[in-house]
């Protein structure tokens, strides 16, 4: 079969080759690929900066969102059938750590863990895979348009019941969330917590006239342009940001974040911010915000299959409250073969998907 792969280490090696039909093993399903979605993961992987190829292999079959449908069901395998819309989970856990062996691989403590497309372990960018049961999500026919943004999704209801189990410390009822970023993550974020009943902001780079402002709209949102209202101003003009995901990719503002907490307020960091920038920090006055104000700042990767169930049936419920603007996320789809496009010209768009069957 066709899959798209990486020489991991190695920059701009991405390209197309045949390579062996996955066997399916009696308890494994067979999965035809109908579309990758592509983030910046696969961006930094493709530059070498990130990505491990499976043992014994000298390539790495890139991607990690997915979206299929099932052609064939191994023999021991109950609850799936011919037909059914599927997307399967990430990371796979090291066997070692306690929270692998409980099935929690998001919180490996070994480092040990793989991840499909991106840590020894093929990805989804291929004609078709396999995989086990239980790293698989059905996905209902109703939101299959979308299916392809359950795995960014999951990433976000995973860092949303992280804040809400966090903030049991107390007595939580926010009613203000800021999402700092409007990229695909932050704009899934926006969608689940503005469906949830919070008066939800998003802050972003862009302009107002921007599509993402438009589509923070759609969502339920408001949408704030940091080129006219400064971070720092955002607090005085909205009043208490009792809940804060950050989700723009710059360590800069993470920090700036911090300082923007109310009292007993929490900050979520989402975005893996590569390289390796150093800068001034007020580190007294942060740390001092931090201890007097009780705030918490965690980081979040990765997500449990229960995430992706929850985003499977957020999908639903965001559709009937703002039918069909989750699918204008998907602003560029390509076919597969024309991969290179997204890859020379990145930031293009909010989410390119590679079309690899239909
Ligand atoms: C993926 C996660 C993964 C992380 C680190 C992200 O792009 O969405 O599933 O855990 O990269 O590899």
């Amino acid at each position: 079969m066709k899959a798209i792969v990486v020489q991991p280490g190695e920059h701009d090696s991405i390209h197309m080759r045949d390579v062996p039909d996955p066997a399916l093993r009696p308890d494994q399903v067979r999965v035809r690929v109908i579309r990758a979605g592509l983030c910046g993961t696969d961006g930094e992987i493709n530059q070498g900066q990130f990505g491990k190829a499976p043992e014994g292999s000298s390539y790495l079959i890139l991607g990690h969102e997915n979206f299929g449908v099932v052609e064939e069901v191994g023999k021991k395998v109950r609850g799936w059938k011919r037909g059914d819309f599927a997307v399967s989970t990430v990371r796979r856990p090291c066997g070692i750590c306690r929270n692998c062996k409980h099935g929690d691989q998001d919180f490996c403590t070994s480092g040990q863990y793989t991840e499909r497309g991106i840590v020894k372990r093929h990805g989804y960018m291929s004609q078709y895979y396999v995989e086990e049961p239980q790293y698989m999500i059905k996905i209902p026919p109703s939101v299959q348009k979308i299916g392809v943004l359950l795995e960014p999704l999951s990433i976000v209801e995973k860092g949303i019941d992280q804040a809400f189990r966090i903030q049991q410390r107390m007595q939580w009822k926010p009613k203000t969330a800021v999402i700092l970023g409007a990229g695909p993550v932050g704009l899934l974020a926006a969608a689940v917590l503005a469906v949830r009943g919070l008066r939800t902001i998003v802050a972003g780079r862009e302009p107002e006239s921007d599509v993402r402002a438009q589509l923070a709209k759609q969502l339920h949102a408001e949408y704030i342009s940091v080129e006219k209202t400064p971070l720092n101003e955002l607090t005085k003009q909205m009043g208490p940001l009792d809940f804060i995901i950050e989700a723009t990719g710059s360590s800069t503002v993470v920090f700036a974040a911090m300082q923007m907490l109310p009292p007993a307020g929490i900050l979520c960091l989402l975005s893996v911010t590569g390289g390796y920038k150093t800068q001034p920090v007020p580190t007294d006055q942060i740390n001092q915000d931090l201890v007097l104000r009780n705030n918490v700042v965690f980081g979040s990767v990765s997500a449990h299959a229960r995430h992706f169930q929850l985003g499977a049936k957020d999908f639903v419920k965001i559709e009937r409250h703002c039918p069909g603007a989750l699918e204008k996320m998907i602003t560029h789809r390509l076919p597969w073969e024309q991969h290179r496009q997204w890859f020379n010209e990145r930031g293009v768009g909010i989410k390119t998907t590679l079309e690899i069957s239909s």
